[in-house]
């Protein structure tokens, strides 16, 4: 999963992505509104944390700009403490979520599974596809009830996939959810990753699309 972190306090935003690159998240950073705007409108993000106090444009801007573009991108602002009008505001804007600073990381983590959970239409926290169950919480996977340990790319590739079966993902966008765009990318990779995964599973549980990307089947 793919996250955009809008915030402009440098020592927070430091923070938030320590804590939420081990959970398996792909984190990407700018620290102003429109930036924030560009790489929305321009990307594709499976979430993003805005904070609303910005410098170039301000969060509720950013946020008002993206729904007038029908841009269904799920939003968790983050609002200073004594503000309950922006957090009105906010969510009267199109924002999905809030949370007030300082919070607690936990918390963030378990509003950002229950938005992503939401946001594909998916009331179990675990994923479950042909035998397969991942849980995003606590990182396991198993395969016919065994247990099954992946390195994290390959555990970020199999949510990827199988959080949406039946819709082509683009090597593009996968791409960007395994690296973001701080790595390097090393362009045969994907397809290791890929390799791994069917031989860990079972060989159709990834399709190619040719010259597009890769497909999961709709679970039958
Ligand atoms: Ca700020």
């Amino acid at each position: 999963m793919r996250i955009l972190l809008v915030e402009d306090d440098v020592a927070l935003a430091d923070g938030i992505q320590m804590a939420l690159k081990p959970e398996g998240y792909t984190v990407d950073w700018v620290q102003d509104g429109r930036s924030a705007l560009h790489a929305l409108t321009g990307e594709s993000f499976d979430l993003a944390i805005l904070d609303l106090g910005l410098p170039r444009m301000d969060g509720l801007e950013v946020l008002r700009n993206l729904r007038a573009a029908a841009n269904p991108v799920p939003v968790l602002v983050l609002t200073a403490r004594d503000s309950t009008n922006d957090r009105i505001t906010g969510l009267d804007t199109g924002a999905d979520d809030y949370l007030v600073k300082p919070f607690d990381v936990a918390e963030l983590k378990a509003r950002l599974r229950a938005l992503l959970r939401r946001s594909f239409n998916r009331p179990q926290p675990a994923l479950e596809y042909r035998g397969i169950r991942l849980d995003p919480a606590s990182h396991e996977i198993t395969f016919a009830g065994n247990p099954v340990n992946l390195p994290r790319k390959e555990f970020l590739l199999l949510h990827e996939l199988i959080a949406q079966p039946g819709r082509v993902m683009t090597r593009d966008k996968l791409q960007q959810a395994l690296y973001g765009w701080n790595e390097d990318v090393d362009s045969n990779a994907l397809e290791v990753h890929i390799h791994h995964l069917r031989k860990k599973f079972f060989p159709e549980l990834i399709r190619t699309v040719r010259g597009v990307g890769y497909l999961v089947d709709k679970a039958r």
